[in-house]
């Protein structure tokens, strides 16, 4: 009989470590994951700022050094065609 109620005993001590241990890991990990879609976010962020700035952006004649609008395949002043890429 005293033997089965230390063996209850151990049990419950056992199941509330691994319940402490679960609560614990599972903290953990939803911190790791918040800090992972934060750190995702800005790198998307990072990206389309990069993107944009490819798509529409300023670029100088080769030829007269002019500033225009990438949108534009030619200078404008000077009508010399723009390097793609
Ligand atoms: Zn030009």
């Amino acid at each position: 009989m005293f033997e089965n109620l230390t063996l209850w005993n151990w049990l419950t001590i056992a199941s509330f470590v691994v319940n402490l241990i679960t609560m614990v890991l599972v903290i953990v990990m939803v911190k790791k994951k918040k800090s992972n879609v934060v750190e995702a976010s800005t790198q998307v962020a990072a990206s389309k700022e990069q993107k944009h700035a490819k798509v529409s952006g300023v670029v100088f004649c080769r030829n007269c050094g002019k500033q225009y609008d990438s949108s534009q395949s030619a200078c404008p002043s000077c009508q010399a065609q723009r390097l793609k890429g």
